[in-house]
Order: C-alpha cells, then structure tokens, then sequence
C-alpha cells in the first residue's frame, strides 16, 4: 500500500471516529467537563499533547492548570530517561486518594513509554484505578479510547505494536500563539545504541509535502509567525518516500509562505547534514541561523560504539562546513557522558571537542542504561560517581563558553521575535533571536507577535537581557 492510500485510510478512520464521537458530545458539553495533561519529554511529545487537547476541545472538554478540578487526567509519558520513568510511577500512585474522592475521575496514560514491552501490564496491575492506557500509534484514536474508559469498569488498554499510517487532520491546540511546532516526521531509523525511539516510535514516516505547507499556511492565516519543523531525525526528511523532494526543498518551499517570518527544525542528525542543507539554511532569509546538531561523544570508540555512524573528524568537517558558509551560525548539541566503556581519555576527547566547537549551548547527559536497547546489555557500566564527575567538569565548560558568547552580544542590536510574557515575571517580555538565544525586556504587550530590535544589555550563560531600541510604533 502507497503512503497516500494510507493516509487516506486513516484519516477516514479518524473521520469516522469524529462521527460517533458527535453523538455523544453533548454528554461531555453539558456536563462541562475538564482535563488536565501531564506531558514529559521532548518537543515531539509536548506537540502530541496539543494534538490530544485539541482532539479533546473538539469533544467539548476544557482545560484546567488545577489536577484537583479536572474530571481527566492524563499523563504522556516519555522513555528516553529514567528519571522521567520514575515520576509518572510516583504522580500516577498519588493520584489514587483522587480517584477515591471522586470516581467519576478518568486517568489515562500514554506515550512512548506504554510501548516497552510489560509496562502496561505493570500498570493495570499496581495502579488498578488507571482507566486508559494507550501508545504512540494510536493517539489520533484517543477521543474512541476515551469513551470506551467512561463506560467500562476495567482499564482500556490498546497498545499497538507496529507504526501506522500518517494520520493528519487531527486538530491540535496549541499552547503558543506566535510559534508553532509542526511536526514533519515521526520514528527513526539509525538505532544509537543507548536510544529505546526507534522501538517505540517506529521507522522513519514522512508527511506527504502538501500536508505539511497547507498546515503551515493554514498557521500563518492564524497569525503564526514561526514554525519549527519536527522530527527525531528531522533532516532525513522526505527519503522514506521518493528521494526527490527532501528536507532542504521543504525548508525553500515553507520560506516561500507568506506570513511566517522565522523556520526553526529539530533534531538533525550529523549524517543527513547535506551540503545543499547548509547552503539553503544560508540562502534562505527566514531560515534561523541556529543548527542543534547533536555530537553525543568526542570520542570515536565511543562514536562507534553509539552506532552514530560519523567520527569525530567528519563531525568537525561539518561544522567548519557550517561555519564557513553561514559565518553567524549558532551551534547547540547533545552530548552524553559515561556511556558504557568511556574512559577517562574518552571523556577528555568530549571537552576537547566542546573546546574547539564553541557552542552556544548543549543539553548534557548521564548515560542512562534503557532497557531493550543494546547499550543497556553492556558489562562495562560507568560507575555513577565517575559519570557525575563527568558531567560537572562538563558543564563547566559549556557553561563557560555559553557565557563567554553571551557576553559578546552586550551593545549590540538584535532583532527578537517577541513570544509573550516571561514565566517568571509578568513585567518582562521574552522573546528569541535568529541565533535562539533567549532575550527577556522590558515593553508593551503590543510588542508580542512582533520582530523588535533590542540592545542586549546583560548576559547570563542561558539568556540575555534587553531593551527595546527601536519604539514599538516605528515597528
Ligand atoms: S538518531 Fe539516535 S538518538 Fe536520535 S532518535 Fe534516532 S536512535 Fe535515538
């Protein structure tokens, strides 16, 4: 079956459950019922949850920050780390004096972590009182599933093993009003060592190109003024289906939209980073000059060990690529530290590399063994002291470069996309630059949904502060 027959199939599935689900939304209207989601994870998840709040909206629940309020709670779960694998555990157990409150209270639980193997079973059984529990195949089936967990006295568990299609016309509600996340594939194929997404988000699924501009034109007609392309491998794009329509002719045709001002993607993979990619993000104006490109380790025996598939030396020949092309260039990684067997002149080759990338910023890790993939099997495990070790002496140093940058940009002008106001001080605005560094200001509200030039007037490692140098009315 092509993937257009099979996109065409499952949004008719959809369609259908759309359907029954109208006769009974007055059920849920009339009741004014509420949900509240718990999302954990990466970006791709966090847009997963606007998906199923917006699946949600259209049935005719509302939103609440309040757990005790709502009538649904559901927790969408990631795998990638342990850590976030213990706190569903934990919240979904507090939850229980809840459900004895009021048992007309449904939990769902969902995500990639409903796809490892027994972890379903687990939960029926230590947490009976859970209502739902679904993968990451299914989601668009979550209004369906929903309905069956209202009507049964038993937990409604529908885990399916193998990707589907592409399913679109799902609606989404999103939590920003200036940028957008589109997610333009789903699943990878390169199978790191460490890494549990390939089991339980499947092969690598592109979105036909039509589907993905009519959304994106569909944002900016909203008054969207960003987009950033998703996907766990984002720049493979497109060589799933024909090989003639790939990530950089995408990134073109979305530069072409009017209305969008600024394309952000992520999360590129070093080995699909293709010269006509560099050479577009350059030539294209709306296109940020910012590339997350994750190096993981500096090391090439922990390189190879990774499966990454590059070397320390292809992965430098990238960025120098890079740099020469597009001189601004911001460069943010993912770097891991005590993977199995790394030693400490391994380690040394990961400072090394941070030393020579400079980059603006990077989301370090401790090798966190997940189970079911081959680097969990491994004998020689990084004792835990050596590998917070490790990390400390790491984030010294991206610390310090990222500090170093930041200062460099006090009294210059930069043009900041205005997001809203700050989370932390409803006086100040916050906003980014092309390069993605975080600015916080002082303004007017009118300022939101804009492009402000601001003098940089302090720098932190994670952010910078401003003030607006151009009046908002000359904007
Ligand atoms: S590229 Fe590697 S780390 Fe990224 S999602 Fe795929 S398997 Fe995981």
């Amino acid at each position: 079956m092509s993937n257009r027959r099979k996109d065409s199939v499952s949004s008719l599935e959809r369609l259908e459950q759309i359907q029954y689900i109208d006769n009974l939304k007055n059920r849920i209207f009339k009741k004014g019922l509420k949900y509240h989601i718990v999302t954990y994870g990466c970006q791709m998840n966090v847009h997963d949850s606007e998906k199923l709040a917006g699946m949600l909206h259209e049935i005719g629940y509302t939103q609440t920050d309040d757990q005790r309020q709502a009538d649904l709670i559901l927790f969408n779960t990631c795998c990638v780390r342990e850590n976030a694998e213990l706190r569903v555990y934990g919240n979904v157990g507090a939850l229980k004096s809840f459900k004895q409150a009021n048992p007309n209270l449904i939990i769902g639980i969902c995500g990639c972590m409903m796809q490892q193997n027994d972890v379903s079973e687990y939960i029926k059984s230590t947490f009976p009182f859970v209502d739902l529990i679904f993968g990451t195949h299914n989601l668009h089936r979550f209004p369906l599933l929903l309905l069956q967990a209202m009507d049964s006295n038993q937990t409604v568990i529908e885990i399916l093993d193998t990707e589907g299609a592409v399913v679109e016309h799902v609606p989404a509600k999103r939590a920003k009003e200036v940028s957008a996340w589109v997610t333009i594939m789903y699943g990878c194929n390169n199978f790191c060592s460490y890494c549990i997404v390939p089991y339980v988000r499947g092969r690598e699924r592109s979105r036909l190109k039509d589907d993905i501009l009519s959304e994106i034109h569909e944002l900016a007609g909203r008054g969207y003024k960003e987009v950033t392309l998703l996907g766990q491998n984002v720049n493979s794009y497109g060589k799933d289906l024909n090989h003639k329509y790939l990530f950089h002719n995408l990134l073109r045709d979305i530069n072409e939209i009017n209305g969008i001002q600024r394309i952000r993607f992520m999360t590129s993979h070093p080995k699909d980073l293709s010269d006509e990619l560099i050479q577009t993000m350059a030539e294209c104006d709306k296109v940020c000059k910012h590339l997350h490109l994750p190096i993981q380790a500096g090391s090439n025996r922990i390189l190879h060990s990774m499966n990454r598939k590059y070397t320390r030396e292809d992965y430098s020949g990238l960025v120098g690529k890079v740099k020469a092309v597009i001189p601004e260039i911001a460069l943010t990684t993912d770097i891991i530290v005590g993977f199995p067997g790394e030693t400490e002149n391994d380690f040394l080759e990961t400072l090394e590399i941070v030393e020579q990338v400079r980059y603006d910023s990077a989301f370090t890790f401790l090798y966190s063994p997940r189970k079911g993939t081959p680097a969990e099997k491994r004998k020689d495990q990084i004792p835990q002291d050596a590998k917070k070790d490790r990390l400390l002496r790491l984030n010294d140093a991206v610390n310090r470069i990222s500090l170093e940058k930041n200062l460099a940009y006090i009294g210059r002008n930069v043009e900041v996309l205005v997001e809203g106001v700050s989370k932390n001080r409803t006086d100040v605005l916050t906003g980014r630059t092309d390069t993605n560094k975080t600015v916080n200001l002082k303004g007017d509200s009118d300022l939101i949904g804009k492009i402000a030039t601001v003098e940089i007037t302090n720098a932190h490692s994670w952010s910078l502060e401003g003030r607006v140098a151009v009046p908002a009315d000359l904007l």
